[in-house]
């Protein structure tokens, strides 16, 4: 298997480049974040209860999100590997990843880090919100998202890079040229 962590703050293109990595390698892509969204539109509880911290831009919680990747990483144990999108954005969800990981034989090969400024990300957000309509990219949300990020999700780049899988992207030019550097990175890696 391949597995790959895409990391990065809101706004520096995770999905965008999780897309084009699915494209080429085949990955079972899980996005936390799409797979809540999804929740909130089916209209269940555990959307619900999702919504009530996505919206204020805080995170939901580990307990939360781990459930998910835990089964989702069960039912797709057959794939060729799988891109974590938004997850883990906690020390513990780091920690659990390793563990859910390791039931099936199983370690992160890479983690991608796509490197933005806070002033781009605070413009590609904005612009996301008119077009998308996501309720959270709003300016308010935007800077709880930002702070949360710093606080409670950088903290795991120390935690990769002492495991020596931490590799910096430049995350800032054109979606094909960022590829491009992931595609080094992760050809260096490949078995
Ligand atoms: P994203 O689409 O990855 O930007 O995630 C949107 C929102 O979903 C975040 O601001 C969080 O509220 C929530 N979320 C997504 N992934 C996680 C996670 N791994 N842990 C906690 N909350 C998450």
């Amino acid at each position: 298997m391949l597995n790959i962590v895409i990391f990065g703050a809101p706004g520096s293109g995770k999905g965008t480049q999780s897309a084009k990595l699915v494209e080429e390698y085949h990955l079972k892509h899980l996005s936390t974040g799409d797979i809540l969204r999804e929740e909130i539109k089916a209209g269940t509880e555990l959307g619900k209860l999702a919504d009530s911290y996505m919206s204020k831009g805080h995170l939901v919680p580990d307990g939360l999100v781990i459930d998910i990747l835990d089964s989702l990483i069960g039912k797709h144990a057959n794939a060729k590997g799988f891109i974590f999108d938004g997850f883990p954005r906690t020390l513990a969800q780091g920690e659990a990843l390793s563990k859910m990981l390791e039931k099936h034989g199983e370690d992160i090969d890479v983690v991608l880090s796509l490197e933005v400024d806070e002033e781009e990300l605070i413009d590609r957000l904005l612009k996301r919100g008119q077009i998308s309509g996501r309720k959270d990219d709003n300016r308010e949300t935007i800077e709880s998202r930002l702070k949360v990020y710093h606080t409670q999700t950088e903290p795991l780049k120390d935690f990769y890079r002492r495991r020596g899988i931490l590799k910096n992207i430049e995350g800032i030019g054109s979606i094909d040229e960022i590829f491009n550097s992931i595609e080094k990175e992760i050809d260096r890696i490949e078995k």
